[in-house]
C-alpha cells in the first residue's frame, strides 16, 4: 500500500516533493533501495529522493504490560509525553517539544544533553525479533540497529517530574520558531556546532529563504518557500568555512536524502 505525502507540508523544515510513500503494515524488511522515514523532523529531502517507506498507523500504540511500557514505532512524541504525565511515569519528560515518532527517536537516540531516549529503554523489536539494549551500540545521536524499530519497551518508573519538564521548556525557549529540522550539525568532540558556525560568520547568513538562525546558529531555518538547493548551499559553505578556519569537520545531524 502506498500513500501520497507532500513533504513541503509534512516535513518539519517544509521542504520536499510530493511522493508516493510505501506503508509498512506488518513486521517486514525494508525493500531494497528504500529509505525509512518517521515524522520527517530530522530530514532534508531533495527534489528526487530515493524510494521512501514509513510505518502504518497500526504501530501507533502505547500499552502498559506487567510494569513494562510497550510503545509502537509510529507513536508520536507528544502522545508518549501525555501518557507519561497521565500515568505519572518518569523518564519521558525530554519529549517536551522534541518532535518525532518513537522509531525515529530510538534510531537517532534523540535527547537533550544527558537526557536521552536510551536511558530508560529495555529492548527494541525489529523484523528480526527483540534486541536487548545491551546488544545495541549507541551514543550521541546514533544507535546501530539492524532493521526497523517497530516497537520498543521501556522501564516504568513512578514519578513524572514537572520540574524537569519546566527545565526542558526553558531550554527550548532559545530555539527558533521558524520551520527547521532541529540541530543541523552534531556537536564535534570538544566543540559546539552553533559556536563554530557563529565564529565563521554564518549566524544569520541567508541564501534565498534559508538561513542559519539568528537565535541559534545551528538551526537552519526556512523563512518561507526555502528550497533544498538553498539549504545545501549554506550547509556546504559553512562546512568549508569551519574546516578551513578550525580544521574541524562538521557532520550533519539532519538526514539528507
Ligand atoms: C524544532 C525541532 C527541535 C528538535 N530538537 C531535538 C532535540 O532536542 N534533540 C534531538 O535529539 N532531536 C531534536 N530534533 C530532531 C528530531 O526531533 C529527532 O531527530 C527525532 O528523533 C526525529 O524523529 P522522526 O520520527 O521525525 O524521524 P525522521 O526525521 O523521519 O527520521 C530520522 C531517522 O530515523 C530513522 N527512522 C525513522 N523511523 C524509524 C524506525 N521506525 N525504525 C528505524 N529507524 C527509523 C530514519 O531512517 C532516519 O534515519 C528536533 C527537531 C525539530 C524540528
Amino acid at each position: 500500500m502506498f500513500k501520497t505525502v507532500n513533504f513541503a507540508t509534512y516535513s518539519s523544515i517544509k521542504i520536499g516533493p510530493c511522493v508516493e510513500v510505501l506503508i509498512l503494515d506488518t513486521l517486514t524488511k525494508l525493500p531494497n533501495g528504500y529509505r525509512l522515514i518517521g515524522g520527517a523532523n530530522n530530514l532534508l529531502l531533495s527534489p528526487t529522493p530515493p524510494p521512501l517507506a514509513m510505518l502504518d498507523k497500526g504501530f501507533d500504540f502505547i500499552r502498559l504490560e506487567e510494569n513494562v511500557l510497550h510503545i509502537g514505532g509510529a507513536t508520536p512524541s507528544g502522545k508518549i509525553l501525555s501518557f507519561a504525565k497521565k500515568h505519572h511515569l518518569a523518564g519521558f519528560e525530554l519529549m517536551q517539544k522534541l518532535p518525532g515518532t518513537l522509531g525515529g527517536m530510538v534510531a537517532m537516540n534523540a535527547g537533550l544533553k544527558e537526557w536521552e531516549i536510551f536511558n530508560h529503554l529495555i529492548a527494541v523489536r525489529t523484523e528480526h525479533g527483540w534486541i536487548e539494549k545491551s546488544q545495541i551500540k549507541y551514543g550521541y545521536r546514533f544507535a546501530q540497529i539492524e532493521g526497523i524499530v517497530y516497537e520498543a519497551t521501556f522501564t516504568c518508573k513512578d514519578g513524572f517530574d514537572e520540574n524537569l519538564l519546566a527545565m526542558f521548556k526553558k531550554m527550548r525557549d532559545n530555539q527558533p520558531k521558524e520551520p527547521s529540522a532541529g540541530s543541523c550539525f552534531k556537536n564535534p568532540e570538544g566543540h559546539f556546532a552553533g559556536k563554530l558556525i557563529e565564529e565563521v560568520g554564518f549566524k544569520g547568513k541567508r541564501v534565498g529563504a534559508m538561513m542559519f538562525s539568528n537565535v541559534h546558529a545551528n538551526f537552519l531555518v526556512n523563512l518561507g518557500g526555502g528550497t533544498y538547493e538553498e539549504a545545501m548551499e549554506l550547509i556546504t559553505a559553512v562546512k568549508e568555512a569551519v574546516s578551513a578556519r578550525f580544521r574541524v569537520k562538521l557532520e550533519e545531524e539532519i538526514m539528507i536524502l
